[in-house]
């Protein structure tokens, strides 16, 4: 009805709202979650932050995006491995990586699971290292009564469908404290341009669309609530799954989780996800092939990351989203427990 399509009332709307839930200064609407990262490491790139050719520490288990946003700006990653307790970066393997080139830690807060640590804060500090977060499957997530998002110098969020709080279509955003640095990411995803028809970068189309903007305002007020049915359903997995084939996820603290991906693990992986399958359970694997296995990244393929390929082998995600029926949860850990 507006009539109004692009950076209007919604998306100024949305981003106050946004920013206000996760509890930073600003939120940077933006098409997709994978350019959200690249506008972070771009405009780091911009302010003469960093350059091309330097050293960004991330955790060698993740979706490709935070990698492909690192390599598309010219940053070099450097893949460490995570725990198998919680999937998140191994804090204890990043200081023997750090050098002179080294401008910052990315984490990722897998499956939905917070990947701070206090240890990671303080190497930041000591080393003088930006600390970008990627969020795009933590949104609600809490430490210590903060969000995730508002952790570290920036964060980037995906709104893709099927995230904690997904659009209708792609989406994005990128939240901040740092004024200069929020004004460079939207000067950035809207082709460089400030001002209209002058051009201070040579940026891209990477605008989020009023619709979404205004549909993920009416969902925000609603992710809380589908956040605590999805905790829900991952007690009950965690507290009715009796089958000694199967790893639960470790719950250190219920407010640093929100369930994106209910992830377990399993020796005969392939069996179980067939033995599913044949009785109407569908199943993901999160994710098969890890970043620097695959053919994109050749260089890497050799890289010994045993914790990580290890991972990628047994892990298989169970069916979580805050519309199952507990009916539905019930009859999964059946079969499940039934499994031999
Ligand atoms: C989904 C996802 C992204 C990218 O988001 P898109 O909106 O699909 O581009 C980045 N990082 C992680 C960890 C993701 O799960």
């Amino acid at each position: 009805d507006s009539g109004w399509y692009l950076q209007g009332e919604e998306n100024r709307r949305f981003e106050a709202d946004y920013a206000r839930y996760i509890g930073t200064k600003y939120a940077i609407g933006c098409a997709n979650g994978l350019d959200a990262l690249i506008w972070i490491w771009r405009a780091y790139i911009e302010m003469g932050v960093m350059e091309v050719g330097d050293e960004v520490i991330v955790p060698a288990n993740t979706y490709i995006a935070t990698i492909l946003a690192l390599t598309e700006n010219g940053l070099k990653p450097i893949l460490v491995e995570p725990t198998i307790e919680t999937y998140g970066i191994d804090d204890s393997k990043i200081e023997e990586v750090i050098t002179s080139r080294t401008k910052a830690i990315c984490i990722v807060h897998l499956y939905g699971q917070c990947a701070y640590t206090e240890k990671i804060g303080m190497l930041c500090k000591k080393y003088n290292l930006k600390l970008v977060e990627d969020n795009a499957q933590a949104h609600g997530c809490l430490l210590n009564g903060k969000r995730t998002g508002a952790i570290g110098d920036a964060a980037g969020h995906s709104f893709y469908p099927g995230k904690n709080l997904g659009a209708l279509g792609d989406a994005g955003a990128v939240t901040t404290n740092d004024s200069r640095f929020a004004e460079t990411v939207r000067t950035l995803a809207n082709y460089g341009s400030r001002e209209k028809y002058v051009f201070k970068y040579a940026g891209r189309n990477s605008r989020l669309d009023e619709i979404q903007a205004a549909i993920l305002d009416v969902k925000l007020h609603h992710l809380d609530e589908d956040v605590q049915q999805r905790k829900k359903v991952a007690k009950y997995y965690i507290e009715n799954i009796k089958n000694p084939k199967i790893v639960l996820p470790k719950i250190f603290d219920w407010n640093q989780h929100v369930f994106h991906i209910f992830t377990i693990r399993c020796e005969e992986r392939d069996r179980l996800q067939r033995y599913l399958s044949d009785n109407g359970i569908q199943t993901n694997i999160h994710y098969p092939i890890p970043p620097h296995k695959q053919e994109c990244y050749q260089g890497w393929n050799e890289i010994p990351l045993p914790i990580t390929e290890m991972i990628h082998a047994t892990e298989l995600s169970l069916p979580m989203s805050p519309v199952m029926t507990m009916e539905e949860v019930k009859i999964v850990v059946e079969v499940i427990n039934c499994w031999r």
